[in-house]
């Protein structure tokens, strides 16, 4: 807009309070007026940004627009102050020997003029932000879809292969791989849950003895593999101080180290890992030490240390193709720390290797109880449930093939449902001893049946075997009756040891 052009506004209220003499004789009203046109047209500016920011519809711009509310709240008021002002003088019909009040009056425009360029800077700050985290969105978005793309690709390539040749030795050699990529489809889809789970504030932690050292040897053990194909070495170094048996969240835990553990294993060749454990004080109750994860790998720029922690960021691109990840480890594991009181830290010189570290205090205890191992499965040993009757309500027959083969295994007698409706009419209390019971069916969803049931009979074990992870949902099915949920694609050893649970509970 032109800067000599009065704004309408302004135009409108000149017209109407200050004659057209006044202004023509006395130069300091004229430059008066320039200074509030100017105040005028920063206006328009700002509805401009107000504009462009409400066009961005993150959740972080909501908080933008409040204070921008917030904002135009308080340039309401000057903007009254300034009226008033054109009225005196119009009023008084100017006595411009009065400089100390017109002197007060320009005072108060240039404040005004500094507080409009101060929130002109922040909003074009809040703008900037909210756009390179729609960016960093979907860069993400492609991210995964390759990420998910890869391990599918494998598996519906291999099953072709495995069809085509149909023979022992090509099944053998495959399995291996299939394996290898259904797993990596798990775990990336069990990292997008709990991230939306910890972003809703829904991760509640547990509090169970378990023993840390275990728990680290364990996860170890499982990243052996990896580890060896990228020669690398890990190993473990536990303080002859630590005490390796306190209350805290193990799974979360584990969560946390498989992360750091496994990012140091993807980012070194040829190098060496170390977790180590330092006790650092510990008195009746609580204990507290260090956790370290050091390799010497490819290490972290520092100009990217702040950024790695963030949502769906990586240190580069280029390590995206390289590595492959999606970029959800860290920041699901930063903020499991602070649910967990601590945070993570980060030593690291590119070339040289990274330190991830955190310290925990939590509480222990001095005897070992019966620790069990719900945490980890890979150690757990699957047991025989002969006499165990289930009734499987499924309505996917390949599921249900599955479901019925890995049971079979440990000499369950299983019959089927295929819907919730059928669920309810074969059951009869006694009939069965545990259900298993899949929640999204047609004629009758898993939570209908679950009502039905547990209105013949409260005390049923009913496990739902879902692939609906939502955590609304699960949370639905608790209430509705639901004893216990395992999450599709199962760990054929987690339903092993739910079963045994509840089969030795029950009867
Ligand atoms: P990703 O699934 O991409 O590995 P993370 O959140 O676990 O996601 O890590 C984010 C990024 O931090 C990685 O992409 C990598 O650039 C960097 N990073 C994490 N750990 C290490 C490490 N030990 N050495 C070098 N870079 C690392």
């Amino acid at each position: 807009m032109d800067k000599n052009k009065l704004h309408r506004q302004l135009q409108r209220q000149i017209n109407k309070y200050l004659s057209a003499d006044l202004v023509a004789d006395h130069p300091e009203i004229k430059k008066f007026i320039e200074v509030v046109n100017l105040s005028y047209l920063n206006y328009e500016r700002d509805a401009e940004l107000f504009e462009q920011s409400s066009q961005l519809n993150d959740r972080e711009y909501s908080e933008v627009n409040t204070k921008l509310k917030a904002e135009l709240l308080k340039k309401e008021e000057v903007h009254k102050k300034l009226v008033y002002a054109i009225n005196e003088l119009n009023d008084k019909k100017v006595n411009v020997d009065e400089e100390g009040s017109l002197i007060e009056l320009l005072n108060i425009l240039n404040q005004e003029i500094n507080f409009k360029k101060e929130f002109q800077r922040q909003l074009y700050l809040a703008k900037s932000n909210a756009e390179k985290a729609n960016e960093a969105k979907s860069d993400f978005l492609s991210v995964m879809s390759h990420e998910i793309r890869t391990p599918l690709n494998a598996i519906i390539g291999l099953i072709y292969i495995m069809e085509k040749e149909n023979s022992l030795s090509s099944f053998q050699e495959n399995i291996e791989v299939l394996k290898h990529s259904a797993q990596n489809l798990y775990l990336l889809i069990n990292n997008i849950l709990d991230f939306s789970k910890i972003e809703a504030g829904k991760v509640e932690l547990e509090n169970i003895p378990f023993d840390l050292k275990e728990l680290i040897t364990q996860i170890v053990k499982s990243l052996q593999v990896k580890a060896e194909e990228n020669a690398n070495k890990v190993q473990i170094e536990i303080d002859a101080e630590f005490i390796p048996n306190i209350i805290s969240d193990p799974l979360r835990i584990g969560q946390i180290l498989t992360n750091l553990i496994s990012n140091a294993i993807k980012f070194t060749e040829n190098g060496v890992i170390k977790v180590k454990v330092n006790q650092l004080e510990s008195d009746q109750n609580n204990s507290k030490f260090k956790v370290e994860v050091i390799d010497n790998g490819i290490g972290i720029e520092l100009d990217k240390f702040k950024q790695i922690f963030e949502k769906f960021e990586q240190a580069q691109n280029t390590t995206t193709r390289k590595f492959g990840g999606t970029g959800l480890g860290l920041v699901i594991s930063k903020k499991l720390l602070q649910l967990l009181d601590s945070d993570i830290e980060l030593e690291s010189e590119i070339g040289k290797g990274s330190n991830f570290s955190f310290t925990l205090n939590v509480p222990y205890f001095s005897e070992r109880t019966d620790l069990n191992s719900d945490i980890l499965y890979h150690d757990y040993i699957e047991e025989n449930l002969d006499g165990l009757r289930v009734l499987l309500v499924e309505d996917n027959l390949i599921n249900v093939k599955v479901a019925e083969k890995i049971l079979s295994q440990w000499n369950v007698k299983v019959e089927v449902a295929l819907n919730g409706l059928i669920a309810t009419e074969m059951y009869e209390p006694g009939k069965y001893d545990i259900i298993l019971m899949d929640l999204a069916m047609p004629v009758m969803d898993g939570y209908e049946a679950t009502i039905n049931i547990r209105f013949r009979d409260i005390s049923v074990p009913i496990i739902a075997l879902t692939a609906s992870a939502s955590y609304g949902y699960l949370e639905k099915a608790m209430l509705l009756g639901i004893n216990e949920y395992i999450l599709k694609p199962f760990n054929p050893k987690e339903l092993n040891l739910k079963l045994r649970k509840h089969f030795k509970t029950h009867s």
